[in-house]
């Protein structure tokens, strides 16, 4: 059962002159334990698509289906609800809570999902090792290099064991050393967990190493070679 399904998915703004069809009838299957890089210049629709995949936005007509579960007749709640269970997502910047460790920042989503303190700093502890930043689980964001920000984001992406991971140019903000490294702790991540991921980007080094890599063109997404 694939992880991630969209099925003639539609996503316009606007109306007559000024329509602008962003999504015109798309389809997309990521498999668990599968990274696919998404590729397309700016204004193609890539913050819609992830926008659509992480539940924030609902198409106009289609389908996104997480695990299988069809997502189009849930209520706002459920919804809220489904996405907070089943994504995770990485933004270019790490958002995370300076006054806090980065332990702590991981164990948070776990303890707001009703985890106890012990469940939420044994799971905070197993990502930030399997993301190679153990060392620093007792230092505040500030005291962290980019790319240990990055690495201590993406654990918290996965916290709570999201199904999808989501991440908008997750290394758009590092420099090319950094975010290799970077990139490599989010497959590492994406295999150990086997969730799917989705992951814009701009870095064409990096593309290449997905499983597979794919475009927007004409509302519609398709394979792409970079
Ligand atoms: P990308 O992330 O690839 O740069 P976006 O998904 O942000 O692309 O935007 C795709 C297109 O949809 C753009 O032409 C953008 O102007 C338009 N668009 C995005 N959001 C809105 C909105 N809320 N209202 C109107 N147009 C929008
Ligand atoms: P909440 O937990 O309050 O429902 P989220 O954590 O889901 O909110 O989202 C917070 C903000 O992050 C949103 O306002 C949205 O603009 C942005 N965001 C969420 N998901 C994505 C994504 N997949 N790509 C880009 N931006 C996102």
């Amino acid at each position: 059962k694939p992880f991630l399904t969209l099925s003639g998915v539609h996503r316009h703004y606007g109306e007559g002159q000024t329509e602008v069809r962003v999504l015109d009838a798309a389809d997309l299957v990521v498999q668990s334990g599968e990274l696919v890089a998404l590729v397309a210049p700016s204004g193609a629709g890539k913050s819609t698509l992830l926008h659509l995949c992480g539940l924030l936005e609902s198409p106009q007509s289609g389908e996104v289906e997480i695990v299988g579960e069809p997502t189009s007749k849930l209520s706002d709640r459920g919804r809220t609800q489904l996405r907070r269970t089943t994504v995770g997502y990485v933004y270019q910047f790490h958002h995370l809570l300076p006054e806090f460790s980065a332990l702590e920042n991981v164990a948070m989503p776990q303890l707001i999902a009703g985890k106890t303190p012990a469940e939420g700093h044994a799971r905070a502890e197993e990502l930030l090792a399997l993301l190679d930043v153990g060392h620093r689980a007792h230092h505040r964001p500030a005291e962290l290099s980019g790319g240990e920000q990055q690495r201590v984001a993406i654990a918290r992406a996965a916290a709570n064991h999201p199904k999808v991971i989501l991440a908008d140019e997750p290394t758009g903000n590092l420099d090319p050393g950094t975010s290799d490294l970077v990139f490599e702790a989010l497959q590492n991540l994406i295999r150990a967990e086997g969730a799917a991921a989705l992951i814009a980007t701009h870095n064409h080094d990096l593309a290449r190493r997905a499983d597979r890599i794919v475009t927007i063109r004409d509302g519609k997404v398709i394979p792409h070679m970079v």
